[in-house]
């Protein structure tokens, strides 16, 4: 199987019917052990200081892990991913584009996927094939979601560790399925965490602290119970088609589309607060002021670069959001709460 570089979320259904095993750099990036050298590597051949982490790390990947084929998405995702194609095919990488359609509409999102199945020498059909295979993966990744919110007995760093990697299934979705379904039993026989338990969201694209963030959380007093983008990579709406299950896909649409999706899933896991994370240097952060006017939960935003870790500026503003919560939810305020309604 040849492999096939990715930037972010893409039909893998179509690749993987090439012939292609495709692998999220972003994973690669941020799993591996080199990231400081990684974005070095990138700095190094100019790309600038304000420019966000993770294009700079998957730059990096591209250099020195010799994949030689990228699939770069050029709408719907980072208008960043734009100017590191042109720069990937400056140093002689096989870079193909995969553009989502401007809105999610299955005529047009047909239309896209059988463009690529061209280029790449398949057939939808045979991608269709494809996707059946994955139903039962991915439901089983929904299902260690479900195990999250409503059970208790994963973490949030779980949840966000086995939903992150159903981008590409690190490049073997049987060996994930695998560990995911130890995983699954070995957290049917824990004890469930508190109900008094804080219940917070993670909304925006993955942290680059992330494991860091979420234990640091549940010592605070909190855990996470919803992790927004990570989940729509386990395609938690499939549809009838591989153009359906795409079209539902919240991520490279308007932003109102994630907002019903954060909104339903907020009521439904019972969130009491809300971090929003937003990279430094990324348009997306702009975001942030739709979700104050549109989400009706305390939310802290919080913006991340390139520390792996929480630095001790987040710690405090984390500790005191979670405090602030805490106060919030005790017992005398839900009284006066009550008495008011
Ligand atoms: S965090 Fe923002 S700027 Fe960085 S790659 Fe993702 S979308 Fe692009």
């Amino acid at each position: 199987m040849k492999q096939i570089g990715i930037t972010t979320t893409v039909p893998i259904e179509v690749l993987m019917a090439a012939g292609y095993t495709p692998l999220d750099l972003n994973n690669i990036f941020i799993g591996s052990s080199e990231r400081e050298q990684l974005v070095n590597v990138a700095e190094q051949d100019g790309f600038p200081q304000n420019c966000c982490t993770w294009i700079k790390g998957i730059y990096g990947v591209c250099m020195e892990y010799g994949i030689n084929t990228i699939l770069c998405v050029t709408n719907g995702d980072c208008s960043n991913t734009i100017m590191l194609m042109e720069v990937l095919k400056l140093k002689g990488l096989e870079v193909i584009p995969f553009a989502y359609p401007d809105q999610p509409d299955v005529k047009l999102m047909q239309h896209a996927l059988n463009a690529l199945a061209e280029t790449l020498g398949t057939t939808l059909s045979g991608a269709e094939e494809v996707r059946v295979e994955l139903e039962r993966v991915r439901r089983l990744a929904l299902g260690l979601d479900e195990l999250t919110w409503k059970d208790g007995v994963v973490s949030g760093l779980e949840n966000h560790m086995a939903l992150v990697a159903a981008s590409d299934f690190g490049g073997d979705y049987r060996e994930y399925e695998h560990r995911l379904g130890e995983l699954v039993s070995q957290a049917l026989t824990r004890e469930p965490y508190p109900d008094d338990c804080l219940r917070l969201a993670y909304i925006g694209v993955p942290p680059v602290f992330a494991v860091d963030f979420y234990p640091f959380v549940e010592r605070t007093g909190a855990r996470v119970v919803f992790n927004e983008v990570q989940r729509q990579f386990a395609m938690p709406s499939p549809g009838g088609s591989i153009a359906e299950q795409y079209c539902h896909y919240t991520y490279p649409y308007s932003i109102f589309g994630r907002v019903s999706d954060i909104n339903a899933q907020l009521r439904k896991r019972r969130v009491d607060g809300v971090i929003h994370y937003v990279q430094a240097f990324c348009h997306r952060g702009i975001g942030d002021i739709i979700f104050r006017n549109s989400i009706d939960l305390p939310i802290l935003t919080l913006e991340g670069n390139d520390d792996f870790m929480l630095n001790h500026h987040m710690r405090t503003r984390v500790e005191a959001f979670i405090d602030m919560l805490k106060r919030r939810s005790a017992p005398a305020s839900k009284a006066s709460y009550g008495q008011k309604s």
